[in-house]
């Protein structure tokens, strides 16, 4: 039996990252992955790029309809869902086969199958047994499922994006970021979307305002939207899904499909987490400090397998931080508080550190710098004027606490903000960055010289 340095269960963003970061340092890694078809993870195969990638399409076809307003007549334009779904999928091949032959340049050995643990130092993979020093749990996470009458009957977010939606009418459960980036791109491509919200607004973490506006723009769009009602059951009804919705008082409707994105759960259901002696959350998280670390010295997590925010990016930084922690390597820890936010729906939403309504209850007054895009000359251009960018900084120091954008390339532009907020920026430093003329982010040198309120 070959012995490991460390042995990482989990090939997503946390796993392949924290693996890279140890063969850099010379260690004997090995990646436990189900398959050869999910190494990538979530994020790859049935997340961040597909529909990243169906939403570009999505771009495209929107753009190519009002093209007659920058003076382009191109005819009648057809859209084929098939064709659109092979299109992204060529692209997640190409990118999980330049991950995997990348990953196994730098010495990084794959085990394909489940893996659980016999001991803190050991693990089976399905009947093979394997050993290491130390060990990373990246195991990812797994849809939430809807906990109502006749719930086995939705599409889960892999689902859809596997088998497609060959239907009119769709039911969307949850308007989280994912939630709102489905209802962009089935309503961009024709279909009937519509909302279901628990919570009185779409994109709740956000401010009001965030919300209200992709609110607004998404009624234009025709996309329906019901906020502060919940789904009571689902029936199948001669082969539509009959959904009964309480919104104070209960209402029917049929739809040809319902999506749930109502959340994710830590994926820890396989692991034998006890046989190991792993302490778990009530949620099924695993227990991490700091430096990744669970109760048990040689085992490591990392990703949306622990309590923090479930994003790529946050998974990347975390299997970092892990893979340096085994190695000896003492890392800054991750501010949670700058973690970038962003949603890929029509418009974009992309925001950073602290929201108003956060600094409010934590009794922190504010001062709030505000301009709107139809004031920008690049937005007027690419006739995307609809959103705004405001940043917020205390009143007491003038520091930035948070910033947010909705509107057109709102996920490119909030990285402006990322260091300001990262570094704990004042206002007056910010002020001193010079950006370039027509363009999107001298938005935010306009922003910083308004009034504020
Ligand atoms: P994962 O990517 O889930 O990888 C875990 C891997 O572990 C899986 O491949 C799984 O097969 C494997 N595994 C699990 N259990 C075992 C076991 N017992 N043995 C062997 N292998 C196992 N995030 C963003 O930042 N931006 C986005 O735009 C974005 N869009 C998203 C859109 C959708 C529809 C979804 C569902 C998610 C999206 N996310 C996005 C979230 C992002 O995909 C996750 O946060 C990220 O993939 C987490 O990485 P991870 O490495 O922790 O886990």
């Amino acid at each position: 039996m070959k012995k490991y340095d460390v042995i990482i269960i989990g090939g997503g963003p946390a796993g392949y990252k924290a693996a890279e970061t140890l063969a850099g340092l010379k260690k004997k890694v090995c990646i436990v992955e189900l398959s050869d078809s999910r190494v990538g993870g979530t994020c790859l195969n049935e997340g961040c790029i597909p529909v990243k990638a169906m939403i570009e399409s999505a771009h495209l076809f929107h753009k190519m309809k009002n093209s007659s307003a920058f003076g382009i007549e191109a005819g009648p334009i057809k859209i084929d869902m098939e064709a659109v779904r092979a299109s992204a999928s060529g692209k997640m091949d190409m990118l999980r086969k330049a991950l995997y032959s990348s990953l196994k340049r730098q010495g990084i050995d794959f085990i394909f199958g489940r893996a659980s643990f016999v001991s803190e130092n050991r693990i089976k993979i399905d009947s093979q047994e394997s050993e290491a020093e130390n060990f990373i749990i990246a195991s990812g996470s797994s849809p939430r499922k809807l906990e109502i009458d006749g719930g086995d009957i939705v599409m889960d977010s892999a689902q859809i994006l596997e088998n497609g939606f060959h239907g009119n009418k769709l039911l969307i459960v949850g308007g989280g970021y994912i939630g709102c980036e489905f209802a962009s791109l089935y309503r961009a491509f024709g279909k009937e979307v519509t909302v279901l919200e628990t919570l009185p607004s779409l994109t709740s973490m956000e401010d009001d305002d965030v919300s209200r506006t992709l609110e607004r723009e998404f009624k234009k769009k025709g996309i329906k939207i019901i906020t502060g009602a919940s789904l009571k059951s689902l029936s199948d009804q001669n082969g539509k899904t009959s959904a009964v919705i309480d919104r104070g008082i209960l209402t029917e409707e049929a739809f040809d499909g319902v999506l749930s994105v109502v959340g994710r759960l830590p994926r820890t259901g396989d692991l034998n987490a006890a046989a190991a002696g792993l302490e778990l959350l009530s949620s099924g998280a695993v227990k991490t400090d700091g430096s990744m670390r669970t109760n048990v010295p040689n085992i490591y997590a990392a990703g949306d397998v622990i309590d923090s925010p479930m994003l790529a990016h946050t998974a990347y930084r975390e299997g970092l931080i892990a893979a340096e922690a085994i190695a000896g390597i003492k890392t800054r820890e991750i501010n949670y508080g700058a973690v970038p936010r962003i949603v890929f729906s029509f418009p974009q939403i992309g925001a950073i550190g602290m929201t108003e309504k956060v600094a409010a209850s934590s009794g922190i007054e504010t001062k709030v710098y505000k301009s709107f895009f139809a004031a920008n000359a690049k937005t007027l251009i690419a006739g995307e004027t609809a959103g705004f960018l405001k940043i917020i900084s205390a009143l007491e120091d003038g520091v930035i606490l948070g910033a947010a954008a909705v509107g057109g390339e709102a996920c490119e532009l909030i990285h402006l903000l990322a260091p300001a907020v990262t570094r704990g920026m004042k206002v007056s430093e910010a002020s001193e960055v010079m950006y370039g003329h027509p363009t999107l982010s001298e938005i935010v040198s306009d922003t910083l010289s308004r009034k504020a309120v």
